[in-house]
């Protein structure tokens, strides 16, 4: 007895709060209520329109109405939020990607196709990444939509992740400056960013119900890093939930992650939406704090209803109005927590000026000021990994025939698959670049090569790809240059599936390998999101580029590069293993029984191949250049307390002929931590531009959080005094200069807090 009636009595008044809270919608609303005034602190509406609204209203905003748009409550004038996904540009809203993915889908939205998000963390170039943001923003804004979800900050921890294209690489640091850089374009523009997926969506593999094990450490250190920088850096609007579970419980219900880390220990003050089709329970998912669940109505009901969601373990309609209200009731949610669900959503909705003014659809998408961006981020992703013989950059003076090879030669092969494949008014080929680029003083020849897989099945027998391989081989032995395209597409790298294998496709191998010996001044082109391996052909090739799926410019970005108009300054957002076997989480991927061990810890990317001296076929942070650079005068704070700024100094200076871009890059190195610590992590990078022969002095302020691990005993961030060695090279296994720092210890000991 004694033991109900706590609940007796939390039933009572859930019931006697539901009655009067019904009556409240009887109440007329003044013209100049106080929440209408666009002058008032955003709090003060948000408390005025909340005492205003009904439990019914408050529980129908706890769920969408459709597939991207959230719920209005007219009477109140709450607008609905129209979404459309990214975040590689705007695509259509009008259903899942299965639907609108197909060519002439139900409504076709065509818009700038960006560079996919692994191509821009090439660039390392945060002011592109805001202007991207930016851009797509308007392009939102034109289409008369509120909100756009994306950036996607999830971690690169195994090169066969379907979506590594869509992410900014494996380090932390990166991906967290990107990440906030994006967000702050795009809500500058009064567009709704949603930062996804949190936390730790890292594999494709069973995402619906794949149990992921990761300790507190890893969680804080690698996967968790660009959410809280989304949050204290960009006061990001909203955040989008993972598909997966994280250590036994979905995201999407994960107290631990929602409330635990990202409201309390962050700080994030806006909503939390969950990933289309991600919840399984109502009292659970509410009460571990998700805001609201998408999608809503009818398209969520077919949606859990299809057989192809039923196979892969999709769930949702657990917010809808009726069951939230009947968990009110039963006093399992309380109208506190409605409230501040509630209140997180109109928060924003007033943030992003949406309650003033909404987004009227009309305006210009795919404007050249968009183009240049896409164009801008195209080329200063491609990272050029070799080089030798200085058979790059093309001379026309000296070339009469180029052989352009490949299965994604013709082909524009813009994005990876899946919910951020846009679609756009035009994309160019690596083959329709190079012949605009070539000119008519060049002949420029093509031959298909080999047949991508499962594109053209027709074409896959045994004879059509001996024929095609003879074709190439007949090309490139007739041109003075012959470029191969090699890689994947987006049946083959996409949301939803894992990529087979590190191998290249559909013979690709085969056909670098033949071209090579019939032309030894062949150009070796990647066009994937994903690591390949190129143990059997690397040795004997010439030069090799990565553009990445490079958007709809990416085939002018990739001419400009090969013909020297522009300087290659690309370096690897992500580690290049020789082989899958030799990648940190071989061994614990996909996981057994929907399980996955992260055994391999904070040791992800360069952590563990510089930590545990594995050779990588290409280092984190690597990229060639037409010009060479030379790092010279490090100067670093020698000694600091408590949390004194620590002042870095150097100069770079372009000793080539060519004008070029280097980006420097910052790591910290401890070797006196009572802790395993990796080698070195990144924690400052920049992007220089130097004209032939110049030299600037490039500084860096860091502060105390990048000499900080995450303590499991402290629960908290530490910074250990002692010596610290500040390391600053052109990649992670090339640092040119070093100097000591020391951390003087404290009689008195630092709270450190959110570092
Ligand atoms: C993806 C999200 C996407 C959503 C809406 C999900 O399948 O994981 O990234 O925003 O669909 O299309």
């Amino acid at each position: 007895m004694r033991r109900s009636f706590p609940l007796c009595l939390a039933v009572l008044l859930a019931v006697s709060s539901f009655v009067s809270n019904t009556l409240r919608g009887q109440e007329a609303v003044p013209a100049d209520a106080p929440y209408k005034s666009a002058g008032l602190p955003v709090e003060k509406r948000v408390a005025d329109l909340l005492r205003r609204m009904t439990i019914e209203e408050k529980a129908k905003m706890l769920a969408g109405s459709g597939w991207m748009e959230s719920a209005a409550i007219d009477r109140l004038g709450i607008p609905a939020i129209e979404m459309a996904d990214g975040p590689l540009g705007v695509r259509s809203w009008a259903g899942s990607s299965a639907v609108t993915n197909l060519p002439g889908g139900p409504l076709t939205v065509l818009s700038t196709s960006f560079p996919s998000g692994v191509a821009m963390a090439a660039a390392w170039d945060t002011d592109l990444v805001k202007r991207e943001g930016q851009a797509i923003a308007q392009e939102v804004k034109a289409l008369g939509r509120d909100m756009i979800l994306g950036p996607t900050v999830n971690i690169d921890r195994v090169p066969l992740w379907g979506r590594n294209f869509e992410g900014y690489g494996e380090d932390p640091y990166l991906s967290s400056r990107l990440g906030v850089a994006y967000i702050q374009g795009v809500q500058g523009e009064g567009v709704i960013p949603s930062v996804k997926h949190f936390a730790a969506n890292n594999e494709e593999f069973e995402r619906h119900r794949i149990d992921e094990k990761i300790d507190a450490r890893t969680l804080h250190e690698i996967y968790l890093p660009a959410f809280k920088a989304a949050v204290q850096d960009a006061d990001v609007w909203t955040v989008m939930s993972a598909y997966n579970k994280v250590n036994g419980t979905y995201c999407a219900e994960n107290a631990a992650l929602l409330t635990g880390i990202l409201k309390k220990e962050f700080g994030f003050k806006g909503f939390v939406i969950s990933d289309w089709g991600s919840t399984y329970s109502t009292a659970g998912t509410v009460n571990a704090g998700m805001d609201l669940e998408m999608p809503g109505g009818a398209p969520a009901r077919a949606m859990i209803a299809s057989p192809r969601s039923q196979l892969s373990g999709n769930s949702g309609a657990w917010l809808e109005a009726d069951k939230v209200l009947a968990e009110v009731k039963a006093g399992r949610i309380s109208e506190a927590t409605l409230n501040d669900n509630v209140s997180r959503i109109l928060r924003v909705i007033f943030l992003s000026g949406l309650f003033d003014h909404s987004h009227a659809a009309g305006g210009e998408v795919d404007t050249p000021a968009q183009q240049a961006v896409a164009r801008q981020g195209a080329t200063e992703g491609i990272v050029l990994l070799k080089n030798a013989g200085g058979l790059l950059p093309l001379d026309p003076a000296k070339i009469h025939s180029i052989a352009v090879i490949g299965p994604n030669a013709a082909v524009a092969r813009t994005g990876g698959g899946g919910s951020s494949l846009v679609r756009s008014k035009y994309s160019v080929s690596p083959l329709d670049g190079i012949r605009q680029r070539a000119g008519s003083g060049i002949e420029v020849k093509y031959a298909l090569g080999a047949v991508m897989e499962g594109e053209t099945p027709a074409l896959e027998t045994q004879a059509t790809k001996a024929t095609l391989l003879a074709e190439a081989m007949n090309a490139a032995a007739h041109a003075d240059v012959a470029i191969v395209v090699v890689g994947r597409y987006s049946k083959l790298e996409a949301e939803s599936f894992d990529v087979k294998t590190m191998d290249l496709p559909a013979g690709q191998d085969w056909l670098i390998d033949a071209v090579e010996q019939v032309n030894p001044h062949t150009i070796v082109v990647l066009n994937t999101g994903d690591p390949v391996t190129m143990t059997k052909w690397l040795d004997k090739t010439q030069a090799l580029l990565d553009m990445w799926y490079g958007g709809q410019e990416g085939g002018h970005a990739l001419a400009s590069i090969l013909f020297g108009d522009a300087n290659p300054s690309g370096k690897l957002p992500v580690s290049f293993p020789k082989k899958f076997e030799d990648s940190p989480a071989y061994g614990h991927y996909p996981g057994e029984n929907l399980h996955v061990d992260y055994a391999e810890g904070i040791y992800v990317g360069y952590r563990y191949f510089d930590t545990k001296n594995v050779e990588p076929q290409f280092p984190f942070g690597f990229g060639l250049s037409y010009t060479g650079f030379e790092y010279s005068g490090l100067s670093v704070t020698p000694k600091i307390f408590g949390n004194a700024p620590i002042q870095v100094r150097l100069k770079v200076k372009n000793t080539g002929t060519r004008d070029g871009a280097e980006v420097v890059q910052l790591y910290v190195h401890d070797g006196h931590a009572k802790i395993d610590r990796p080698v070195r992590e990144l924690k400052g990078f920049q992007r220089v531009e130097l004209k032939a022969g110049e030299t600037r002095t490039v500084t860096f302020t860091l502060d105390r959080a990048a000499l900080s691990y995450w303590s499991p005993e402290k629960k908290d961030w530490v910074a250990e005094p002692g010596t610290f060695e500040i390391q600053v090279g052109a990649s992670s296994r090339d640092i040119r200069l070093k100097a000591p720092l020391e951390l003087v210890r404290q009689t008195k000991p630092l709270k450190l807090g959110n570092e």
